[in-house]
């Protein structure tokens, strides 16, 4: 029997496995939930009727979600993960053969769902300093059904500035802009307010960063009205759980907790980024380039990034590697102390 080769040609997405002391590799937040809300969300999970259905619009936390960042809960729809959320988009606003345009480097999970659904990826190259250059995509986007990019970007931790976007938007009228907000609690740069007022923008946002709930799958796709209901007349009627949208809702909800988390991670990714500033400073030969975070992660230009990425692995600690660079992610104080320690020991010269 022979499969399709979009099929058989994929790559599976590679997350490290094995057991680390420090985990660094995947963009989570380092607060697990307060003991009392665990206790809480316990509470909920037993009065939920596990033989029934859950609700297909998940307007509980729609609402929680709308009410923590300002929009209409008539403009977000609830997915089983922001990854979940593309791979509806993209197969269902866009047409077989049709062309998105992606940027590199960026999220790699774009393409793979282009392609399964069969889609026409054209890929614009980041400039040297990792920036998008606007006018370039401006102009791809012209032949092409949708652009999608994560804003701030993973993996190289830097933004496109809000007004940048709206150039974007404004001068591709005809193009669906997608534009991933994962790491947007870290910044201040969101375009998700505008929404209503551009029809051909599509923001979206996930509970997996900044929100500290990467073990219950939720995201969200924010866009108007009319938009809002064509994607939840196509997803699959129960694709969020009970049990997570239970959770989700209560997290939502606790605004200030939520704030100071994210106040607490931007401060442990600034302390990050000036020690990692001074091993490079150190060793300049060894670290090309160490880029200011608009996310909770720091990127490390380096043409070492292998060796080093295996002598961390070795000593218990966890980041994520890629051609020309590392990708580090905050931690707690403790677990930033250690990886720094660590990594100068590796770089000193013998
Ligand atoms: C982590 C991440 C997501 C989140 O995906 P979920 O499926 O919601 O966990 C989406 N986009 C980017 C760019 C990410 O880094």
């Amino acid at each position: 029997m022979k499969l399709p080769e979009k099929l058989t040609k994929l790559k599976a997405y590679d997350p490290i496995t094995g057991s680390y002391a420090v985990r660094l590799d995947a963009n989570e937040s380092f607060f697990d939930l307060p003991q009392v809300l665990k206790a809480k969300i316990a509470d909920r999970i037993e009065q939920i009727p596990m033989n029934r259905y859950p609700d297909p619009v998940a307007t509980e936390v729609v609402e929680a979600f709308a009410a923590y960042y300002g929009v209409s809960p008539d403009c977000v729809t609830a997915g089983n993960g922001s990854d979940e959320i593309i791979t509806l988009l993209l197969g269902t606003f866009l047409e077989k053969g049709a062309k998105l345009v992606t940027v590199a480097p960026d999220f790699s999970m774009y393409g793979v769902y282009a392609a399964l659904s069969e889609i026409e990826v054209v890929t614009l190259q980041k400039q040297e300093n990792l920036q998008i250059d606007m006018d370039a995509l401006i102009a791809a986007a012209q032949n092409a059904q949708a652009v999608v990019f994560s804003n701030p970007c993973n993996p190289t931790s830097l933004g496109e500035p809000r007004e940048a976007v709206i150039r974007l938007i404004e001068n591709a009228p005809d193009c669906l802009i997608i534009v991933d907000e994962a790491y947007m609690d870290f910044w201040d740069e969101s375009v998700m307010d505008l929404v209503t007022k551009y029809e051909n923008l599509i923001v979206l946002r996930t509970c997996s960063k900044a929100i500290g709930l990467a073990a219950c799958r939720m995201g969200f796709a924010v866009m108007d009205t009319y938009k809002t209901g064509l994607l939840r007349a196509a997803k699959s009627p129960y694709n969020c759980d009970a049990v997570t949208q239970s959770i989700c809702a209560t997290v939502l909800r606790e605004t200030s907790i939520l704030r100071h988390c994210c106040d607490e991670i931007i401060l442990q990714t600034q302390r990050l980024y000036a020690g990692l500033c001074n091993l490079q400073h150190l060793y300049p030969d060894l670290i090309e380039n160490v880029y200011a975070p608009r996310t909770n992660f720091v990127f490390v230009k380096t043409a070492y990034a292998k060796e080093l990425f295996e002598q961390l692995a070795q000593r218990g600690i966890a980041i994520r590697c890629f051609p020309n660079g590392l990708r580090i992610c905050a931690g707690t104080r403790r677990e930033q102390t250690l990886l720094l320690s660590e990594l100068e020991q590796i770089l000193k010269p013998e």
